[in-house]
Formats: structure tokens, sequence, C-alpha cells
């Protein structure tokens, strides 16, 4: 049972949330606190140090990927067959003006694993905490509308009201700054951002927490559409995106990653409007592509990994991957030879299976896999990919949602915000500039924390 003083602690550190500004709207539209964790993440210098090293050798990777469309389109066209949205997004290129200036926001997500190497540690299974020596496995990169820049530097900032040894976060400030950056060299004075957002936004604190430190810091205002406001009030002048009288230097998307974005032609036609304009957008088209599960599936493989990156890194990085295949793809088994499909079907519970979709709750789990294979034509299985299902390390985490206190056995996952400028795809400056912790019960398969299935967590030293 909860002691008064845990209640009233809670309570405290509920109402500093929304003092914080850590809010999201509810399906109902009320308002209320993003779900967060009261058990900061112990992570080991050497993981934490692993991570920070790896991503600006990810955002290199998305950058130097985006810049081969023969191999995006190679990647990709099979399953547009299947896929409209896929479709849709490769036939934006035809009305895409392309831009020198490339900005890449980028969030690469990741559990830790029990290694089973051994470094030592032990696991103290009676407390449920899992204290044996880990390693990285990625669970995917993003790098359209990484979110959360805002509510995770707000919750780290109240975890270190009531926490010591919380590791310092602050991916907001870089965020911004790059933003400033961009729409400085954009060149034009007066230009604005727009944020290009979904009609009915749950995470809309996490947005207007960089356009308030945007304007605070640089004065620079932040127009807020969706894609088919875009179209009904945007216009092209000179080359230049025009919205509210306004020239647009940068679009950041934080909506048209999922087809419910693109419902409508005048929602397309939005898009389109964007890239035949020449704002820097974040991301472009093709970094956008470069994200698709398709692709970080077939840069598991090593053959294809070492045409973006030197040796040295590939070895890194695949440290990091687990075995991913297209579902005709004929894998060893102990069973023998038999395809990917067909090994997932008998052992579902080990593997994942994702379509080429962002932004949470379209992936396949359990028994859900082997339905989901049996329903689809054999032509539709291009666009799905089987990743093995990793088995992160549990905690046991206190998680407070909508005003509740619950108790967890969780899993916890680790994002890292990467940021990267390139000129014509050569990288001019490229940094990790913070994290996402997201926690979340052991045997809940989702991940998103406004879909309500995570909570806001921070770092701590182990
Ligand atoms: P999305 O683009 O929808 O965020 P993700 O690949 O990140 O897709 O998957 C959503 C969530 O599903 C993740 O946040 C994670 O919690 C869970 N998940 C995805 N892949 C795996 C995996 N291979 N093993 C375990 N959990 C996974
Ligand atoms: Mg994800």
């Amino acid at each position: 049972m909860q002691t008064q003083v845990q209640k009233e602690s809670i309570e405290n550190a509920i109402e500093q949330a929304k003092l914080f500004g850590i809010l999201k709207y509810l399906p109902d539209g009320e308002l209320t606190h993003a779900p967060f964790s009261l058990s900061p993440y112990s992570i080991s210098t050497s993981d934490l140090q692993e991570m920070i090293e790896l991503t600006p050798y990810f955002s290199e990777l998305m950058i130097n990927v985006s810049q081969d469309w023969g191999f995006l389109d190679e990647t990709l066209s099979p399953i547009s067959k299947t896929d409209p949205f896929l479709k849709m997004l490769l036939d934006l290129r035809e009305h895409e003006v392309s831009q020198s200036r490339q900005l890449l926001v980028q969030r690469n997500d990741f559990f830790l694993i029990k290694d089973d190497i051994g470094k030592g540690g032990h696991d103290s299974s009676s407390s449920g905490e899992d204290t044996s020596a880990s390693a990285l496995r990625q669970v995917e990169i993003n790098t359209v509308s990484a979110s959360f820049p805002f509510l995770i530097t707000q919750l780290t900032r109240l975890h270190q009201h009531i926490f010591e040894q919380i590791i310092p976060n602050n991916p907001l400030k870089p965020v911004v700054d790059s933003f400033a950056k961009a729409i400085k060299d954009y060149g034009s004075t007066d230009a604005i951002m727009l944020l290009v957002s979904q009609p009915a936004e749950s995470n809309r604190f996490d947005q207007l927490g960089l356009e308030q430190l945007l304007w605070d810091e640089y004065k620079i205002q932040t127009v807020r559409k969706t894609l088919t406001e875009i179209y009904e009030n945007g216009s092209l002048s000179e080359g230049h995106l025009i919205l509210a009288g306004k020239k647009v230097a940068i679009t950041y998307y934080r909506a048209g990653y999922t087809p419910e974005d693109f419902s409508t032609s005048c929602a397309i036609k939005g898009r389109q409007l964007i890239e035949a304009s020449s704002t820097i957008q974040v991301p472009d088209l093709a970094m956008q592509l470069a994200g698709m599960k398709k692709i970080q599936q077939v840069l598991t493989r090593p053959e294809i990994l070492s045409n973006f990156v030197s040796e040295e890194i590939s070895k890194r990085f695949r440290k990091t991957f687990v075995g991913m295949h297209s579902l005709d793809e004929i894998i060893e088994t102990p069973e023998g030879e038999i395809s990917a499909s067909e090994w997932a079907s008998i052992n579902p519970e080990k593997y994942v299976l994702k379509p080429q979709r962002e932004g949470g709750g379209n992936n396949y789990f359990g028994k859900d896999i082997p339905k989901k294979i049996t329903e689809m034509k054999r032509e539709e299985q291009d666009a799905y990919i089987l990743m093995e299902k990793i088995k992160a390390k549990t905690h046991q985490a206190i998680l407070v949602v909508n005003g509740k206190v619950e108790k967890h056995t969780s899993v916890s996952e680790i994002g890292r915000f990467g940021i990267c400028f390139a000129e014509n795809g050569v990288v001019q400056s490229n940094e990790d500039v913070g994290y996402l912790v997201r926690t979340k019960a052991k045997n809940v398969n989702e991940g998103g924390v406004c879909s309500g299935f995570a909570c806001l967590n921070s770092l701590a030293k182990a």
C-alpha cells in the first residue's frame, strides 16, 4: 500500500509535470499530464557512451542513403505496387525541386538486452531488476517527426528535482538552434518556420515547446498548418513557399508520415506545393524514405551497408542489429532452410511483423503474425518485413498515467536525438543532442507515449 508520503510526492510530481508543460490531450479533448515514470532507468557508462558515439554515424548513414535515389527507388518501388501510401510518396519526387541544403533531426531507438557473452553482473530476478551486463539493440531510426524534444527535456528537469544521478538531457535547445541556423542559412530575414501538423494532435505541447523557444531565443515565428491548409493558404513566389504573407524558410514535418495525413487530394497537393518550393524540408523526401523499415531491413545485409559506411562503422552498427528479413527470404533455422514467413508463423513470439508505417500501432505481434501472413496476398508480402523480437532487460517501474499510479515490471526504450546538416549530401555538422526514454510494462508490445502505451522517463547513472 502506498504511504501518505508517497501519495503526496506523487501528487506533487503530477502538479509539477503540469507546471512544466508535460501535457497531452486525451481522445475526448481533455488535457492531462503526459504519462511519465517515477523510476529513472539505470544505464552503464559504456552503453551510454556507445549510443552517443553511434548517433552521428547513423545520421550520416541516413544522409548517404538519401543521396542514393537509385537504391531507394529499387528497394521501395516493388512495395509501391501494393502500398498506395508509398506510391504516393515516391511519386512526390516528380514535384520535387532539389535543395542543396539538408537538415536531419532524427531519433534512433534502442533497447538494452542481457549480454549473452556476459561481462559479469548478475540477474537478481527476485527483485525483478536485471543487473547483468547488457548490449544495445536497435529498434528503428526515425527520420521524420522525431518527437518529444520538449516533453523529455521538461521531464528530465522534473526528475532532477526528485532524484540524484539523473543524466543531464536537453535535446530541445539544439533542435531549436538547428531550426534557427537553417532559417538563417536560407537567407531571408523575416522568414518563418512552417510546422506541418495533423488535424487532431494529442502531442501538441511537444510542438508548442519548440515553437515557444524558437520565438523566445530567435524571434522567429512558426506557422502551424495541416497539409490541406497549406494547399488552401499557401502559394509559390519566385520559388519560395509563401504562407501568411511570409517566406517559409523551413518546413518541419510533424505529420505526413501516415496515410491518414494524405486522406484528401488537397492534402497531397499541399505536400506537392511544399516539394515544389525552395523551403528546407526537415526531413526532405529522400531522408523520409531512408527511414523506412524496408530500408532498415535491407541495411542489415553487410554487403549493402558497406555501400554507405566504412567497414569499421558497419561492424559497430551490426552489433546493434537484430535479424530482419523479407517474408519470402529463405533463412537457416533448426528445422532446416525455410522461408522467414513460415518460420515466423511457427514462432510468432520471436518476431515483429512491420509494414511501411510510422507513428505507432501498425505492427503485428504474437498470434496476429501468422493470422496476418495468411490473410495477405502474395504480392502484398513485399510491403512487410519481419524483425526478431528484442527481449529487453526488465526493471521495476512506478508509472503515472492520467493521474493514476501503477507499478509494473517494465522495459525501457532509449532514443538518441541526432542533428545533422549537409550540403549536397556532404555532412557539414553532425552531433548527438540528447535522449528520450520510454518505459512501458513488459507485456505491452507497442511503444507510443501519446497513444498511452509508454511513459516518459529519464536515464540515471548505473
Ligand atoms: P513505429 O514507427 O510505429 O514507431 P517501431 O518500429 O518503433 O514503429 O515499433 C513500435 C514499437 O513496437 C516500438 O516502440 C517498440 O516498443 C515495439 N517494437 C518494435 N520493434 C520491436 C522489436 N524488434 N522487438 C521488440 N519490440 C519492438
Ligand atoms: Mg518507433
